[in-house]
């Protein structure tokens, strides 16, 4: 049980857990709303959009005007273009006419909105949230709020396998670490697991490296080849808010065979990413000495990892022949994804929400968890609904349709227009009623 605190006198309208760029992007349309009282909290000192992978050259895999504001408000001060102008640099942004922005850029970007917004606070961990009978309270080290409504936006943990977790933490690190514990990579043998984005600028980056570059680099993915992000037009159809409303009014097991099928429109590799590397890789072998060698394992699944004295044997599985593989390296790389946890502070009201197979609560269109609670305490959960609303949850791309979404339905009035736009594929021969999310508010 926490320590008490006074909750302060009023209730919020809303509190806001974690300042990613999703609540980021939810304060700053409830920003323009303005008659609503709320407080945003993150746990860190000050906003950083994934520090640990910010390594060189990485570029944004999504379109700079799928910002925080711009698909719902696009007259907001908090938009990209807002940034470029404030920031002086509108020509030369559009001069250097970059074919993907750099992640630095957006970041910055994200970072310019979180030092202006105002109701941000910034070393305010949630430790504990409870339910009182008419307000959740928000207790953090030393203040206890109380709001009327809630917002989870605390973003995805790290994945790692539980077999790895016996390997002495010098001996492997997961990708989300990367930018602050690859030069440890000097002069070893290295195996990155993983053949998604992340696992590819690592290896870039660790080909790249020049002084300080290791010895050797496995590159290993459970997939059968290096296999690239799907961007053509009607893969990207599933990143617009029809194509969500259809989602979601699918039975739950056809949700999940769908998030299946639909991975690598969200989860493969940049074509630009990998070219890169594949050039890299030429280099090394045709035209330069002294270079760390490489072998790349597609297809490989790895299904142990025995600690040594120095480093682990991993041992694997080739997909393509059945055979088993067994490889000594000194330092693995986890580029193993992220996956889906109700946070800790939630513990109070977890037997409350109604969770699905993989422990995810269920979500209601308008992004409002299914709890036994009364309906006028609402908890919205942002980037939980990978299996309720589909691949573009954990993306940007929807981020500013879905706080509009959670914005008209926590001011119970359309304050953005949410309509469904415009669609060039019919996902569903009828659409279902209501399907349009914020048709609730
Ligand atoms: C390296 C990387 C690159 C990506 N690039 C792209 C891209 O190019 N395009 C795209 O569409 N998507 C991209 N994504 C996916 C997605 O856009 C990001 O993961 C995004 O950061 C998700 O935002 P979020 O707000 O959900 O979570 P996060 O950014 O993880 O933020 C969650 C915040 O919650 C805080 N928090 C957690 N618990 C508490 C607590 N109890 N109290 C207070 N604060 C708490 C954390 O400190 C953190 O600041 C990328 C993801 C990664 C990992």
């Amino acid at each position: 049980m926490m320590k008490q605190h006074q909750a302060h006198r009023a209730p919020l309208d809303l509190a806001g857990i974690g300042i990613g760029p999703f609540n980021l992007s939810l304060a700053a349309h409830l920003d323009a709303v303005g008659e609503l009282e709320v407080r945003f909290f993150d746990q860190n000192e000050s906003f950083a959009w994934h520090p640990g992978m910010m390594l060189p050259d990485v570029t944004l895999q999504t379109s700079f005007l799928k910002d925080l504001v711009s698909a719902t408000h696009p007259v907001s001060p908090w938009s990209f273009l807002s940034y470029l102008v404030a920031n002086r640099r509108f020509y030369a942004f559009l001069n250097a006419d970059f074919p993907a922005i750099p992640r630095q850029e957006f970041a910055s970007y994200l970072a310019w909105v979180a030092a202006s917004l105002p109701r941000l606070q910034f070393g305010a961990q949630v430790r504990e949230v409870d339910f009182d009978g008419r307000d959740f309270t928000v207790r953090l080290a030393s203040e206890t709020f109380r709001a009327r409504n809630l917002a989870l936006g605390v973003g995805l943990r790290p994945a790692i396998p539980q077999f790895l977790n016996r390997l002495r933490p010098e001996a492997a690190f997961h990708s989300s670490r990367a930018a602050f514990e690859l030069a440890r990579c000097a002069g070893k043998r290295v195996a990155v697991i993983g053949g998604g984005q992340s696992g590819a600028e690592i290896v870039l980056s660790l080909l790249n490296r020049g002084v300080g570059a290791p010895a050797h680099v496995d590159w290993i993915s459970l997939r059968p080849n290096f296999l690239p992000l799907d961007e053509t037009p009607f893969t990207n159809e599933l990143f617009t808010p029809p194509y969500v409303a259809s989602f979601h009014s699918l039975p739950e097991a056809r949700r999940h065979t769908a998030v299946e099928r639909e991975k690598l429109a969200g989860d493969g590799v940049s074509a630009e990413t990998l070219q890169a590397i594949y050039r890299r890789l030429y280099v090394l072998r045709h035209l330069e000495t002294g270079g760390p060698s490489t072998s790349l394992l597609p297809h490989r699944e790895v299904i142990n990892a025995e600690p040594m004295e120095h480093g682990c044997q991993l041992i694997m599985r080739n997909g393509m022949d059945g055979q088993m593989d067994i490889r000594k390296v000194d330092i693995l790389v986890l580029a193993t994804g992220y996956s889906y946890e109700l946070p800790s502070c939630l513990a109070p009201l977890a037997s409350r929400i109604d969770l699905d197979r993989s422990g995810r609560p269920r979500l209601d269109p308008d992004f409002a968890v299914r709890w036994d609670g009364p309906a006028a305490s609402r908890i919205f959960a942002l980037n939980a609904g990978l299996l309720s609303h589909g691949i573009a949850e954990p993306q940007l791309s929807l981020m500013a349709w879905r706080s509009a979404v959670i914005a008209n339905a926590l001011a119970r009035r359309k304050a953005f227009d949410v309509e469904r736009p415009e669609t060039m594929v019919q996902w569903l021969d009828r659409m279902p009623q209501g399907a349009e999310a914020g048709g609730k508010a």
